[in-house]
């Protein structure tokens, strides 16, 4: 991911080299656009995320926890903190006083705020939680973290295979569930109690798992050639489902699951009801959009997203879906030449890619991507906001990075 993260990077630096002629240069700030100063300044004051992380909290409304979707771009909440975590990154807590990511290391002397990083924020694949506890994926091991301390424990190990990975977590019913290899192509389904003990082998299915998630003691998950299957969680009865699918998410027993047709027009979520074995279509033209789902509403966007600025949510118990139009002082910042620091990073014309992944009273947690064009900034591909649900008021969070800037 990193290298594909620089890999973005330098082809964008490219792009803007052959148009210009040159290496990239300092710029003089935002460009058309009437508002922009107004703009610059809506993005870069953190302080505005953490008024809102305020009024969240004082409103008495609880950030709830997020569903699994993001395995690898996952935020939650335990004890009225948040907690991102930023793939390449690790897991970060947001100062709900300054709206800023910190590392949740409290280790005096450990050198995380250096390129040398430190073991909490080493590169775990996937991040998952059941309220209390947090369980993070690693290679070849799985490890449970305590955020508040700021320690790692590991829990059990595996022989690594590259043909045999999966980079899911999930937590259901007081276990954690994983993939582990079980050969140089085929990987198994374990769990183990959360307070740790001796892994269990639940499926015998010898093929490759690509994708899984687990709600209310079943599991839906997709293998190397696209087929989804489910069963439940002691494999009893394993059915197939269909062909050329994902899964994408599960929370209180519903399931979701998506296209990986090639052509994004054909692109479908369904809901799948895994005790009866069906599926039923609930959004179409969703291109390879993610879905977030919270309280039984699944959040997401459409693949004609740049024009129309549109977030969708389900609404599993009527059937209906509504919508949110992202207002003027959202859509503003589209057009991208913000200056960061007292370098220049120029973002592309628009957003293409805003995923809801936290639901907390009139605010969603999003995530935007774009590519900076100095590879200097490649983590900074990833940027995070609270949204108002009516789309007219949005913050970002922010990052310091290596060297402490903000
Ligand atoms: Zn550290």
């Amino acid at each position: 991911m990193k290298k594909l993260c620089i890999l973005l990077a330098l082809s964008a630096l490219f792009l803007f080299s052959s148009c210009s002629g040159n290496a990239p240069e300092k710029l003089p700030g935002p460009v058309g656009n009437d508002e922009s100063e107004k703009s610059d300044e809506y993005i870069r004051n953190s302080e505005k995320a953490a008024e809102i992380m305020k009024k969240i909290t004082e409103s008495g409304n609880e950030f709830p926890i997020g569903s699994d979707m993001f395995n690898s771009q996952n935020a939650f909440v335990i004890g009225n903190r948040l907690y991102i975590f930023l793939l390449d990154r690790g897991l970060f807590e947001v100062n709900p006083t300054t709206g800023k990511f910190e590392p949740i290391c409290r280790d005096p002397l450990c050198q995380h705020k250096s390129e040398e990083g430190c073991p909490m924020t080493e590169f775990y694949r996937a991040v998952v939680t059941d309220g209390e506890n947090v369980f993070a994926l690693h290679m070849d091991y799985i490890s449970k973290i305590d955020p508040v301390e700021g320690k790692l424990i590991p829990m059990c190990r595996w022989k690594h295979s590259p043909n045999a990975m999966c980079g899911v977590i999930a937590c259901d019913g007081g276990y954690v569930y994983f993939a582990a290899c079980a050969s140089d192509t085929t990987n198994e389904i374990y769990r183990m109690p959360v307070e740790g003990g001796e892994p269990e082998q639940l499926s015998h299915l010898n093929e490759h798992i690509v994708n899984f998630t687990v709600s209310n003691g079943y599991i839906l998950w997709t293998n190397s050639v696209w087929t989804l299957k489910c069963a439940p969680v002691d494999f009893s009865e394993v059915t197939v489902l269909a062909e050329k699918m994902t899964t994408m998410t599960s929370g209180n027993g519903l399931f979701f699951c998506n296209c990986v047709d090639e052509d994004p027009r054909v692109s479908r979520i369904y809901e799948v009801d895994v005790s009866a074995q069906k599926m039923k279509v609930v959004a179409e033209n969703v291109g390879y959009t993610r879905a977030f789902l919270c309280d039984g509403k699944l959040y997401y966007h459409k693949d004609n997203f740049q024009e129309t600025k549109q977030l969708f949510c389900y609404h599993a118990d009527t059937g209906e879906t509504t919508s949110t139009t992202l207002g003027p002082d959202i859509i503003r910042f589209k057009t991208g030449k913000f200056s960061f620091d007292s370098d220049t990073v120029i973002f592309h014309d628009d957003v293409d890619d805003l995923r809801v992944y936290g639901v907390c009273g009139d605010y969603l947690l999003v995530f935007m991507y774009d590519a900076p064009i100095d590879p200097e900034y490649a983590y900074e591909l990833s940027r995070y906001f609270f949204l108002k649900k009516d789309g007219t008021e949005m913050a970002e969070i922010f990052f310091e990075d290596f060297r402490g800037n903000a």
